[in-house]
C-alpha cells in the first residue's frame, strides 16, 4: 500500500450505472465483442499478462467503459445544469461535473453552447452553424479530454470505486477471467514482436502464463472477501478453529487454460474443493453470508 491511502472516499458518480454495464460484459463477452474490440487491438490482451498488477483486469474493463459512457454522453448531447441559478443554468457535460466532484477542477472549462448560436463568418455575414455543431464541439471536448492526465486520475478514480462494488461478484469476475483466458489461449510467445519480449517471458508456452504465487495483498483480499471460507463448501479456513486449515488460492480460469495471474481470478478454496476442481471448468459460487 506504499504511498496510496486505504481509503476511498467514494462520490459514487455512475458506480452502479458502469457495474451493471461490466457486469453484463463480463457474463456475456459474446454480446459485447464490438464494444471491446479497442481494448485487445494489435494484442491489447498483453496489457493483462504481467502477474498481480494492483491495476487488475477488472480496473482495465470498469475504465474502458467509463470512458465510453463519457464518448456516448457528447452524441445528443447529455447536459447537466451548472451554476448557482436553477432557473438559467449553464449546461456542461457529464465527464466535467464528474472532474469537479472528484476535486479535480474547480470549475468546468467547457460549456456546451447554446444550439441557436449565429457564427460570423469571415465577411463578417451571421450565418446558422451546421445542424451538429453542438455535438460535434462536445465530441472535440471529448477528445482532447482524454490526452490529459486529470482524465485518466478521474478514470483511476471511478475505476476504484466500482471495483469495490463488484469485487464480490464472483460469478461476474469469473466470467470475465474465463473471457480473458480464451483471448489469451490464441497467443503464442514465440511469434511476439520483439517489442513485447518482456510479455513473452511471462509464457510457460503457447497460451499458458507461468505460475506466480499471489502476493500477500491478494491473498489477503481473497481471505477476507471469503470470510475465510471455501467459496465452494464454505469450510472454514480462517485457522481459529482448525489449527491446520487447508487453504487454497485458485485461478477461477485455470493457468492451463489461459488463466491470467490476476486477483480477480483468485478464490479461495479448501484443500477437497481444490482437489475436486483440478484443472477442470467448476463454476465458482454466488453464496455469501448475510450481514446479519
Ligand atoms: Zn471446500
Amino acid at each position: 500500500m506504499s504511498g496510496k491511502s486505504q481509503w476511498i472516499e467514494h462520490e459514487y458518480f455512475r458506480t452502479y450505472r458502469i457495474a451493471t454495464r461490466v457486469e453484463a460484459i463480463c457474463l456475456n463477452p459474446v454480446n459485447y465483442l464490438r464494444e471491446l474490440e479497442a481494448l485487445f487491438l494489435e494484442d491489447g490482451i498483453l496489457a493483462f499478462v504481467p502477474s498481480w498488477q494492483k491495476d487488475t483486469a477488472l480496473h482495465r474493463i470498469i475504465r474502458y467503459v467509463a470512458d465510453d459512457f463519457f464518448a456516448e454522453d457528447t452524441s445528443g448531447p447529455v447536459c447537466v445544469p451548472w451554476g448557482p441559478d436553477p432557473v438559467h443554468p449553464q449546461w456542461i457535460l457529464p465527464v466535467d461535473l464528474a472532474l469537479h466532484l472528484y476535486g479535480l477542477v474547480e470549475e468546468p472549462e467547457f460549456f456546451i453552447p447554446e444550439e441557436r448560436e449565429l457564427i460570423r463568418g469571415e465577411d463578417g455575414i451571421l450565418r446558422q452553424r451546421t445542424p451538429t455543431w453542438v455535438e460535434d464541439a462536445c465530441y472535440e471536448h471529448h477528445q482532447d479530454m482524454m490526452l490529459t492526465q486529470i482524465y485518466e486520475d478521474l478514470l483511476t478514480r471511478i475505476a476504484e470505486e466500482v471495483f469495490f462494488v463488484m469485487f464480490l461478484n464472483r460469478r461476474a469476475l469469473e466470467g470475465l477471467n474465463r473471457h480473458l483466458a480464451g483471448r489469451l489461449q490464441d497467443v503464442d510467445p514465440g511469434y511476439l514482436a520483439e517489442e513485447d519480449e518482456e510479455a513473452a517471458r511471462l509464457f510457460s508456452g503457447a497460451g499458458e502464463l507461468k505460475r506466480v504465487r499471489p502476493p500477500v495483498w491478494a491473498k489477503r483480499a481473497v481471505f477476507y472477501r471469503e470470510r475465510g471460507r471455501c467459496a465452494s463448501c464454505r469450510t472454514d479456513l480462517s485457522g481459529l478453529i482448525d489449527t491446520f486449515p487447508d487453504a487454497n488460492y485458485d485461478h477461477m480460469a485455470p493457468l492451463a487454460k489461459g488463466g491470467l495471474n490476476d486477483l480477480t481470478n483468485l478464490q479461495l478454496l479448501c484443500g477437497r474443493c481444490n482437489l475436486k476442481k483440478s484443472d477442470k471448468s467448476v463454476v465458482s459460487s454466488n453464496r455469501y453470508r448475510r450481514w446479519y
